[in-house]
């Protein structure tokens, strides 16, 4: 716990994020992830997750969910089904967020024979004309399509595409009737359109305010009858007890740095047995000799200058000795 790309984080709700994995062979149109100059990336074995996810578990007063996701394509994770599996045998409800292209038959039976109770797949076109242009490269659409509906059958599934003004929002009522045709009515909303926020304004794509997406997706509701705008609690989420913060901002913290972390300029510090994102300036990085392994191993006064639900984010200030830490 510590970072937001990598490990638990839990943002005092009975839904914890997992995040097992970073790195993507993906390139979708409005992605954050892939724009940033990213160094490293990172995995973490399974039955350390389970074992911290035990641990966070008994804090919550509400059936506990455990959410599986990544800045990336969680579907690279060669331990999914094994986490899922594991995660199942604590009692969580478990659930993956993930996109189309590198879903197989195969790995969606394992899944559903470990147990995974709900997929979130974001499906952005229903059109295979559209396909490089979202995507940057060609796959099946048809084909995963039908992967989709035969999942269907058995597990449930949300469609989640991110509508985005220029691109595919004309295809909103298609994805509806597509809906409506393959993926059955369970308890849970089955339809989920994501609104595209444009992180990174140098894509250029035309993006519009949560008034207008809103006031779209209830004029849809009328037209078609399909439930669209949803509160947390129609997905069984509530808000619940959480982990206590370990740092205040302003405050000085001594970490020791463990590795480059996924941008440059920027490591993965510990100090009281959480990770941190830790900031290096200029001055700081010049003085370093080695540019391969930059203050890996070394300790460092920081200040905090980030805390947002139980991820840190520090400035490093001056070295400090392992014997003064
Ligand atoms: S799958 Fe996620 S991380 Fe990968 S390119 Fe698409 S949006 Fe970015």
């Amino acid at each position: 716990m510590g970072v937001d790309f990598i490990g638990l984080t839990d943002r005092c709700s009975n839904l914890i994020e997992v995040k097992p994995i970073t790195g993507c062979n993906l390139n979708c149109i409005y992605c954050w992830v892939s724009d940033i100059e990213k160094t490293n990336d990172f995995t973490i074995p399974s039955d350390y997750i389970v074992e911290e996810f035990s641990k966070l578990k008994r804090l919550k007063k509400h059936p506990v969910q455990a959410h599986l996701l990544s800045h990336g394509d969680i579907l690279l994770y060669k331990q999914l089904p094994e986490l899922v599996k594991d995660l199942k045998s604590l009692n969580a409800t478990t659930s993956i967020d993930c996109h189309l292209q590198s879903l197989t038959q195969s790995l969606v039976q394992e899944l559903i024979d470990s147990g995974l109770d709900r997929l979130n797949v974001t499906i952005d076109t229903l059109n295979p004309e559209k396909v490089f242009l979202i995507y940057k490269q060609e796959f099946d659409l048809e084909d995963k399509l039908e992967i989709i509906k035969q999942a269907a059958l058995k597990l449930d599934i949300v469609i989640s595409p991110v509508l985005m003004p220029s691109i595919n929002k004309d295809e909103a009522l298609a994805f509806i009737n597509w809906v409506k045709k393959h993926i059955p009515k369970r308890k849970h909303p089955r339809l989920l359109f994501q609104k595209y926020i444009p992180y990174n304004p140098s894509q250029g794509l035309k993006s519009e305010s949560f008034k207008t997406f809103k006031e779209f997706l209830k004029s849809l509701e009328l037209k078609t009858g399909e439930h669209l705008i949803f509160k947390p609690e129609e997905f069984g989420i509530f808000k619940d007890e959480c982990s206590k913060p370990v740092f205040k901002l302003g405050q000085h913290v001594n970490v020791q740095l463990i590795s480059p972390s996924r941008v440059k300029n920027q490591f993965l510090g510990i100090a009281k047995n959480k990770l941190l994102k830790c900031n290096a300036s200029k001055e700081l990085l010049s003085n370093v000799k080695n540019k391969d392994q930059p203050f890996i191993g070394a300790y460092f006064q920081a200040i905090i200058t980030r805390v947002i639900n139980n991820c840190y984010e520090c400035q490093l200030i001056s070295n400090k000795t392992p014997q003064n830490y």
